[in-house]
């Protein structure tokens, strides 16, 4: 099972919990066990697992990724945007998730998290759902 979830962003970098929307995904296909692959087919986005309890962890997040990787810098991407690729690189383009149960097998602070990097866009997250 295959499905699409559309992410309407709201500024240049933020980073958006999906995990409701991935869970809905899961409980709609009526799989029980398997894996679910999250996967983002964007050059300036990427996903990522970490903490969702607390909100400035998201906060720290971002802020470390702006100083590590300046908007401006060496580049020669002349579209001015490879902070937002190689931020993307650091994040990764697809996360997996064991299911069990018939649930996401995510830690208590765990949360999926959309990452734009180059927003505000609209964006799409393809959820696969694998039984085994
Ligand atoms: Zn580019």
């Amino acid at each position: 099972m295959l499905k699409t979830i559309n992410i309407k962003t709201n500024s240049r970098s933020e980073l958006i919990d999906i995990t409701e929307k991935v869970e809905r995904v899961l409980s709609d296909s009526s799989v029980k066990s398997g894996i679910c692959c999250i996967y983002v087919s964007h050059t300036t986005a990427g996903v990522l697992i970490n903490e969702g309890a607390d909100p400035a962890v998201q906060r720290d997040v971002e802020k470390t990724l702006a100083r590590l990787v300046p908007l401006k810098g060496d580049y020669r991407h002349a579209e001015g945007n490879s902070d937002a690729h190689i931020k993307s690189i650091m994040s990764g383009a697809s996360q997996t998730v064991i299911i069990d149960n018939g649930r996401l097998l995510l830690g208590t602070w765990q949360s999926i998290f959309f990452c734009e990097f180059d927003g505000p866009r609209s964006r799409t997250v393809a959820v696969k759902i694998i039984e085994g």
